[in-house]
């Protein structure tokens, strides 16, 4: 079990009782540290809500970390030993609830913030879970099925202990998909001596998988884009232009929604760079030929531009759906959109937050835009507990009246704090946690 690590300014106030001064006090974020840029936000929602610094204390760092070693045989016959990490950061609220991503730079930095936005999204769209997060390093992309497969059931098997429906449940993130889940789901149910559906989301269809899964987290990202252009009087749907970075889970499933509906998708990227029609993208046939040549780089009928150059194109919408930290405060002043819709998690650098307030830009943050993905995630597993199945027509009635209801409570913060929608989000995802927190008190 890795250490942990008291924040230094949490040590300095231990005794203190003036919260302006021990928030105020709170180191200012390293570069692009996506937990620094976390905690930043958080000490400012803090801050605004004169939080009890001891609450504050407990809920500025994650419960639990756990790094595992993972020595995997490869197809050639060597083997290989892998770092996964499982952080899990507060379970106040309900089982600890987060992705697992295999990527070359997972850091304990990154599945940290992925953690504690995990906690704050729950908490913003009202379901009954925690924050927690996974992640190996290694390369997906260079591994064979099979690698994968052993990778996925040791990984299980390292963090069996801490799992489980009622103590902490994961599901896909970047670079783990369906067959990923199913997999946990079995290793994990090998160690139980029977078939436990509930500890993952995410899986597929038929092994306990929720109809409507797939698509949520895009189907979100539209939902909320919807109440914004409406409730700040932006663009009728039909007219609005939407840009979109990433053309994955979240993105490309956004991108082929806001096209169905009549918006304009302007552009799309991926890994390999981006493409771009002024006069609108045929996203049925993007889609096509992503599908047959595995990137949107190389359709016939718009320009190619790179990765920076599509955040800072002309449009209503800008939806960064690939990764973190795309937007800094290098590019922050040129972007041109009037709403930032987050479909991928901490893809603002936190230094950009100020510029972008300045220059009027609104930011759908990732812990109420991309929530669409966790919401069904709770319906997965209230279905798994139920072992009643719904349609898809019901998964989605109910995760758009969810989205909306937290759309619609980040505004009435908004309104009463006189704060951006990013801190006014955290300001209702931390103060949701708080009152658990504060109910539950302390054990011991
Ligand atoms: P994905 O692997 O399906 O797709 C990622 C997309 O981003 C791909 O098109 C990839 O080519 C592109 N990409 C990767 N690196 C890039 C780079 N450096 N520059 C530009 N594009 C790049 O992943 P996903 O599930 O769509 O997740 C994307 C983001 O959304 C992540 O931040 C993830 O944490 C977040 N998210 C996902 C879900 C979900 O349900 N899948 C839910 C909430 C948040």
């Amino acid at each position: 079990m890795a250490a942990k690590k008291a924040p230094k300014s949490s040590q300095r106030h231990e005794d203190a009782h003036d919260t302006s001064a021990e928030y105020l006090e709170a180191p200012s974020p390293a570069k692009h540290n996506p937990f620094e840029s976390m905690l930043a936000r958080f000490d400012k929602a803090a801050e605004k809500l004169q939080l009890d610094p001891d609450v504050y204390r407990i809920l500025r760092q994650p419960d639990r970390e756990l790094t595992v070693s993972l020595p995997v045989r490869m197809d050639s016959g060597r083997i290989e030993v892998f770092t996964g990490y499982r952080v899990q950061h507060n379970i106040a609220r309900g089982p600890y609830k987060g992705g697992i991503r295999y990527a070359p730079d997972v850091s304990i930095d990154e599945v940290r913030a992925l953690a504690a936005w995990m906690t704050w999204k729950c908490a913003v769209v009202d379901v009954p879970f925690g924050g927690a997060k996974g992640g190996v390093i290694c390369d997906p992309l260079k591994m064979s099925a099979t690698e994968l497969e052993r990778l996925t059931r040791r990984y299980t098997a390292a963090i069996a202990d801490i799992i489980g429906p009622d103590r902490d449940v994961p599901a896909p993130d970047m670079n783990t998909n369906e067959q990923t889940m199913a997999w946990l789901m079995d290793t994990y149910s090998m160690t139980k001596r029977y078939t436990v559906t509930a500890v993952v989301t995410g899986k597929p269809v038929g092994l306990g998988g929720s109809k409507g899964r797939r698509t949520a987290t895009g189907f979100g990202v539209e939902f909320v884009t919807r109440e914004a252009l409406a409730h700040w009087k932006i663009a009728k749907p039909q007219k609005a232009t939407v840009v979109v970075q990433g053309s994955g889970n979240v993105g490309g499933i956004a991108a082929e929604r806001f096209a169905a509906l009549g918006y304009k998708v302007v552009a799309i990227s991926d890994v390999n760079g981006g493409i771009y029609n002024p006069k609108g993208l045929d996203m049925a046939k993007v889609m096509a030929h992503l599908a047959s040549k595995r990137t949107v780089a190389g359709f016939g009928g718009a320009q190619a531009v790179t990765n920076s150059q599509l955040l800072e194109l002309p449009c209503d919408v800008l939806v960064p759906a690939a990764k973190e930290d795309q937007i800094t405060a290098v590019n922050a002043d040129r972007i041109q959109a009037k709403l930032i819709v987050e479909g991928a998690n901490g893809p603002t650098a936190a230094d950009a937050d100020a510029i972008l307030d300045r220059k009027g830009v609104i930011v759908l943050p990732d812990i109420l835009a991309n929530a669409g993905g966790v919401t069904v995630s709770y319906f997965e597993w209230v279905q798994d507990r139920q072992g009643y199945f719904w349609e898809e027509d019901e998964v989605n009635t109910k995760l758009a009246k969810m989205m909306k209801a937290a759309f619609y409570d980040v505004v009435a913060y908004q309104d009463r704090y006189k704060v951006s929608t990013r801190i006014a989000a955290y300001m209702l995802g931390v103060d949701r946690t708080a009152r658990f927190t504060r109910l539950r008190g302390l054990y011991a």
